[in-house]
């Protein structure tokens, strides 16, 4: 339960790992392993979306309505976009039943953009 809260009140689309160094303090009995599963499980009850930009990185999300992430590759932030993918006709899957839809963006934040000017 804490993890869902936990991820509920995070926009930093975080990792196991960043899941597990954040709360470990507060639960000193947790490990990797149990919040691998417990994500496992809300990925399945669909409570909670697995993003893979990078094939070497999952990171979770609790916000599972559809929308846009966008990864900075100087600070290696991802941000949510909110964008309309029912605009987007796509031809070629018109018969097909989509079951999940992911849009992925990458380049440099504004942010990171600034200090480099
Ligand atoms: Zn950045
Ligand atoms: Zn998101």
């Amino acid at each position: 339960m804490r993890i869902y809260e936990y991820l509920l009140g995070t926009k930093s689309h975080p990792t196991v790992d960043m899941i597990y160094k954040e709360l470990i303090g507060d639960i000193p009995t947790l490990s990797k392993t149990t919040v691998y599963n417990t994500l496992n499980l809300f990925v399945e009850h669909e409570i909670v979306s697995r993003i893979t930009i990078e094939e070497n990185e999952t990171r979770y999300d609790a916000d599972t309505a559809v929308h846009g992430h966008f990864k900075c590759e100087k600070c290696e932030k991802v941000l949510d976009f909110v964008t309309d993918l029912s605009v987007l006709e796509v031809q070629d899957l018109m018969n097909f039943q989509i079951n999940q839809q992911h849009l992925y963006f990458r380049g440099i934040c504004s942010e990171c953009l600034k200090k480099t000017e």
